[in-house]
């Protein structure tokens, strides 16, 4: 399948889709025993590609490999002989950005300007940031002599497949962990090409294997006897069912999952500003995004010149094609996930909120979903608690800081918040108010690897990316729990 946009001159080199892709492991590119899945565009609804899936036994010969790598040349290997695979694989995504951002995006959904602006980058800036770690853990405040954990089991979602890759893989390799981990069914795509950069950055066999499949495969994954640590990214329902699998186990544990966050804005915010963080907290990749800012809560006295501004703003935003370099907001990943949206966003149409939708046209075929605002949204509205993980965002609004904090608080979740005010001494009180693992300031939805990202609650534990992350996958462990 060649790639369908019109290419520029020096994208010629980024060649075709594979038609079938197979399973990484033990430095091995081959067939696993599981049922074949097709991964299908979800802007045109065709299949782009045959992938093989892993069975029970294949994740048995995988964490076998991902032992025997562990105890044997990985363990041994001077640290910053590891730093420099992982600056190889930095790079290694670097020279195949193009590449990177063309098959995350057919296989995603998500705009193209976001794939190769956002996604790729911060995926090579991982694998840079954590080789630099791997030789000096002894200098990370851990203790003298931080050990790593051994062999780690990790299972992402779809909505951010090669940076979830890049979180997951990153810090365990520096810290001197193996790796089996499995990508998200609907998106296997890009993890895939990431192993051909880990293979062709000579990687000893077994230090990483990449088996995609469905649940079950992610089922034999976790809760593999051979498994040190477990790190879960995705929905607060698995997470549950991981942990008390492993309850008892002794096994190290993060759990990174769903949001409900808040967005708040003070009337002596810079409102322009803050409608543009708004516009990023919710349709920044369709608001397939754990730490979305899917509540905005906003001060009484600015809320309809906040909403007036939003709503002109949104108008604006392009909707369509994920490959044309244009476009806004992309395809929803899956028929399933559009469904769950629809059903979502209905109970706000029930329960009383009014609905307004961006006045964008939508394709034909494929999944879309327009960005859409319900106003006059209550706490107890179903709008306001569940994660719809999808473009709607739901607006409540608040007289005082306090119940701003009550409001944003309000939740099972606590994963991300922001907070949009010129007062700093605001911004630090609510900072250590709200409950959230991360609160951004006059700013929405910033991913840089030297920060710690993560949640509390029902949004999970452990942290991934800066010290607190690398922390997750050493014995000196901070952040895991057993
Ligand atoms: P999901 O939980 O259905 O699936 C996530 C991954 O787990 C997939 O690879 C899936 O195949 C696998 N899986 C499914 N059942 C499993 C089981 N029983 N045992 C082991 N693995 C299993 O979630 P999703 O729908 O793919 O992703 C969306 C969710 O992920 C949202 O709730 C979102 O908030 C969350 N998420 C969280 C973060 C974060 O950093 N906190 C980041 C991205 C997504």
């Amino acid at each position: 399948l060649e790639w369908d946009y019109a290419p520029a001159p020096e994208s010629a080199a980024i060649g075709r889709i594979r038609d079938r892709y197979r399973m990484y492991l033990d430095g091995d590119f081959v067939d696993g025993q599981g049922d074949d899945l097709t991964s299908v565009n979800p802007a045109t609804e065709e299949p782009l590609a045959t992938v093989s899936t892993a069975s029970a036994a294949d994740v048995d010969r995988a964490v076998t490999a991902a032992r025997r790598a562990y105890e044997g040349p990985w363990s041994a290997m001077p640290a910053a002989e590891r730093g420099k695979y992982l600056f190889r694989i930095a790079r290694g995504i670097a020279e195949r950005a193009r590449e990177l951002a063309v098959v995350e995006t057919l296989d995603n959904g998500k705009p193209i300007k976001e794939s190769r602006d956002v996604d790729v980058p911060t995926a090579s800036a991982h694998f840079f940031y954590h080789a630099g770690w791997a030789d000096k853990l002894a200098h990370a405040g851990l203790g003298p002599a931080p050990r790593p954990l051994g062999v780690v089991g990790q299972v992402i979602p779809w909505n951010f497949p090669l940076l979830m890759a890049a979180w997951k893989i990153a810090p365990a390799l520096a810290a001197g962990n193996t790796v089996v981990l499995k990508p998200a069914e609907t998106t296997p795509l890009t993890a895939l090409v990431l192993a051909e950069i880990l293979a062709d950055a000579g990687l000893p066999d077994g230090v990483v294997n990449i088996l995609p499949g469905a649940g079950d495969v992610g089922q034999a994954l976790v809760r593999h006897p051979g498994i040190d640590k477990v790190a879960f990214t995705g929905s607060t329902e698995v997470g549950r069912q991981i942990q008390s699998a492993l309850a008892g186990t002794g096994r190290a544990l993060t759990l990174e999952l769903g949001g409900k966050a808040a967005n708040i804005v003070f009337d002596d915010a810079p409102l322009d500003q803050a409608v543009e963080g708004i516009v990023n907290g919710i349709f920044f990749n369709q608001g397939h995004v754990c730490c979305a800012g899917s509540r905005l809560l906003v001060q009484e006295s600015v809320a309809d010149e906040v909403l007036d501004k939003l709503r002109l703003r949104i108008s604006t935003l392009r909707l369509g094609d994920p490959m044309d370099k244009n476009t806004d907001v992309g395809a929803v990943n899956s028929a399933e996930q559009l469904q769950r949206i629809t059903e979502l966003s209905a109970t706000g149409d029930l329960e009383g909120a009014q609905r307004w939708t961006s006045p964008c046209p939508l394709p034909d075929r494929g999944y879309f979903f327009p960005p859409t605002v319900f106003s006059g949204v209550t706490q107890s509205m179903r709008i306001a608690r569940d994660e719809i993980f999808g473009p709607v965002l739901s607006v409540l609004t608040f007289r005082t800081p306090d119940e701003a904090v009550a409001k944003a608080n309000n939740t099972p979740y606590g994963l991300s918040a922001g907070v949009w005010t010129e007062k700093g001494s605001r911004i630090l009180g609510m900072a250590s108010a709200l409950r959230a693992g991360v609160v951004w300031a006059n700013t929405f939805n910033r991913f840089d690897p030297t920060a710690a990202f993560g949640g509390y609650r029902e949004s999970g534990f452990g942290r991934e990316g800066g010290r607190a992350g690398l922390a997750a996958y050493l014995r000196s462990d901070e952040g895991a729990q057993a």
